[in-house]
């Protein structure tokens, strides 16, 4: 198990502040950092993404403060729902350099205290429709998904890795599975009914990740008893970081 919680601790609230270049991967791998509920750090050698960051329901635990976000970080917002977009705590970060991905609404929120320069909006036309932009040191395909009035899932490529973050999505039929194969991460929530488990074993990602946990469920999760309550069989181990926990992807070939 290549996991580990070096870098951020639980029980130290001082890591909030830990700058995220501490983090920086070597060529060789990806560095994935739970930051609760649905949001997620990745950090590559030459980029720095952050997924529906800021997110703590979790009392007392607070993995990555805003003001810790440099200025070469890219945080990608899936939609404007309050449990993905802490709108305050973006435009801190946004305010430290970093650089703003999202649809319409999520843009509009923070459209009055986040410079335009710092503020890219991804609207494909329909579900199943793309748009991409470039960051620092990854390439970003926005997918519009199903969920809420518009709601983006995210590809990610950066130094040769590439990652996917369906976000909310409520139905991955919508997705071009050719669109999104060789995958090494996938972030997921298993919501009944969106067809995920027949999803992740056709794009056979090397690794998913659980998201959208809350601590009742993780502790289930540990009993072996959450998945098993979703769906008749599970497709390929997931995992499942509480916030803070820190996971390292080696380079290697796509399953
Ligand atoms: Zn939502």
């Amino acid at each position: 198990m290549n996991s580990s919680s070096a870098g951020f601790r639980r029980d130290n609230n001082k890591t909030g502040d830990l700058p995220i270049e501490n983090l920086a991967a070597d060529t060789a791998s990806l560095r994935v950092t739970a930051l609760g509920n649905a949001g997620f750090l990745i950090v590559s050698r030459s980029a720095s993404i952050l997924l529906d960051p800021f997110i703590q329901l979790v009392p007392g635990v607070q993995p990555l403060g805003a003001a810790a976000v440099g200025k070469n970080s890219s945080i990608l917002v899936t939609h404007d729902h309050c449990d993905h977009l802490n709108v305050r705590a973006v435009i801190e970060a946004a305010s430290c350099g970093a650089v703003v991905l999202g649809p319409e609404p999520a843009v509009r929120a923070l459209s009055r205290h986040v410079p335009s320069r710092s503020l890219i909006q991804l609207d494909p036309d329909d579900v199943g429709g793309r748009a991409d932009a470039d960051v620092v040191g990854a390439r970003v395909t926005a997918f519009r998904t199903s969920h809420s009035r518009a709601h983006n899932s995210y590809l990610v490529e950066l130094d040769g890795f590439r990652v996917f973050d369906d976000g909310d999505n409520e139905h991955t039929n919508c997705l071009d599975r050719s669109a999104i194969r060789e995958l090494d991460a996938l972030f997921l929530c298993p919501w009944q009914g969106s067809g995920w488990v027949d999803f992740i074993e056709g794009i056979k990602p090397r690794h998913w990740f659980l998201m959208h946990m809350t601590e009742v469920e993780f502790a289930e999760h540990d009993r072996g008893r959450f998945l098993p309550e979703l769906c008749d069989h599970i497709p390929m181990n997931p995992v499942a970081l509480r916030p803070g926990a820190l996971f390292t992807i080696a380079r290697g070939q796509a399953a």
